[in-house]
């Protein structure tokens, strides 16, 4: 009897190695790499295009993608005055709609813009946006501010 328990556990250990080492195996193995599709960033520019203009000197052969990039350079962000100029409305008008940004539903407090694509958001959430990325809608990327006045 004492022989068959310990029988049993030493299979029952040597199970418990078996497992562990395959579990170990394959999290030694070369780990499977991401699946990061490349996202093209507001400045029209791939990331990897990007870190790679940081790394070195830009050349002649660079004159497509300075191209690229120069489509969003007559885009840049938004100014604090172009922000206020844009329509507002008062949460209340939006219950039950989402902000895009933020994905929080809106409430009667919350202050709204909306943009001349009709898309809206909170305002900080817009503001923050426009101020620190680009000055395009989030969603449909239109155009967000109305031209500055001349
Ligand atoms: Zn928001
Ligand atoms: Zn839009």
């Amino acid at each position: 009897m004492g022989f068959r328990e310990c029988g049993r556990t030493a299979s029952a250990q040597s199970l418990a190695r078996t497992i562990a080492g395959s579990f170990a195996h394959h999290s030694a193995g070369s780990p499977a790499p991401p699946a990061v599709a490349e996202v093209r960033l507001p400045c029209g520019l791939m990331p990897s295009q990007v870190s790679e203009l940081l790394d070195r000197d830009i050349t002649p052969d660079d004159y497509e993608m300075l191209l690229q990039l120069d489509e969003s350079v007559t885009r840049p962000t938004a100014s604090r005055a172009g922000v206020e100029r844009l329509a507002g409305a008062s949460g209340d008008a939006f219950l039950g709609e989402n902000c895009a940004i933020c994905l929080l539903a809106f409430e009667k407090s919350d202050e709204v813009k909306v943009l001349p694509c009709t898309h809206f958001f909170h305002q900080e959430c817009v503001a923050r946006w426009l101020l620190e990325r680009c000055r395009c809608c989030p969603l449909c990327g239109d155009e967000a501010l109305p031209p500055a006045a001349p």
